[in-house]
């Protein structure tokens, strides 16, 4: 079977060739197979999330090559880019990032809205998710009244809701309690 996703031998440099030059990743190689669940581990400033955002191309890469189900992703072009943020890749943050001005279904239904998808059926997608999250109830709140457990789960229904073929998440626990972070990553193993 191949990758989904590869990395070989990736160097990633913060500014480089200047005094504050640094290494964030040095010769990482690793493979993620279709339907694995990896979590990287390690301190603070190891690097997790400079790999993460080097998966999702927003991170420029110093040396070595990345992979996406078996394309390096230099050959990608704009569109390719673009498409494989919206339809490839779901992403899950530490600080939820919810837009707080709409409502619970109105963010988790926002990725769709590029996508261009019809309203009644982008609600309806989100109202799926909102149930399979045990948070359908909050469907017209604002996110500022729900728990930090309880927005998670809303900003993993958002990353969920264009079908992504894979869920990248950066310490999406790190900001909760430990009951909260309990249910949190229930979900997102499940979902697996
Ligand atoms: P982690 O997510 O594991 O805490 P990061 O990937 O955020 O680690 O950071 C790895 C290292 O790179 C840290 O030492 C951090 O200070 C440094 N770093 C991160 N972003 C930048 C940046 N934009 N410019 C310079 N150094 C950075
Ligand atoms: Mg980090």
């Amino acid at each position: 079977m191949e990758p989904i996703i590869k990395t070989e031998n990736i160097k990633v440099i913060y500014n480089r060739g200047q005094d504050n030059e640094y290494i964030a990743l040095n010769d990482i190689s690793i493979e993620v197979f279709p339907e694995e669940y990896s979590i990287f581990f390690g301190p603070s400033g190891c690097g997790k999330s400079t790999l993460l955002y080097t998966i999702l191309g927003l991170q420029k890469i110093s040396e070595g090559k990345l992979y996406i189900k078996g394309r390096e992703s230099s050959s990608f072009s704009e569109a390719d880019r673009s498409n494989l943020d919206a339809q490839f890749f779901g992403i899950v943050f530490q600080y939820f990032n919810l837009v707080y001005s709409l409502n619970v279904i109105d963010n988790i239904a926002l990725p769709q809205v590029f996508l261009e998808t019809e309203k009644e059926v982008r609600l309806a997608k989100a109202k799926v998710l909102l149930a399979r999250f045990g948070i359908e109830t909050r469907a017209r709140n604002l996110p500022a009244s729900l728990s930090g457990g309880q927005q998670q789960r809303v900003a993993i229904c958002r990353a969920l809701v264009n079908d992504p073929l894979v869920l990248l998440a950066d310490e999406p626990v790190g900001n909760l309690d430990s009951e909260s972070a309990r249910v949190v990553m229930e979900s997102i193993y499940d979902i697996n």
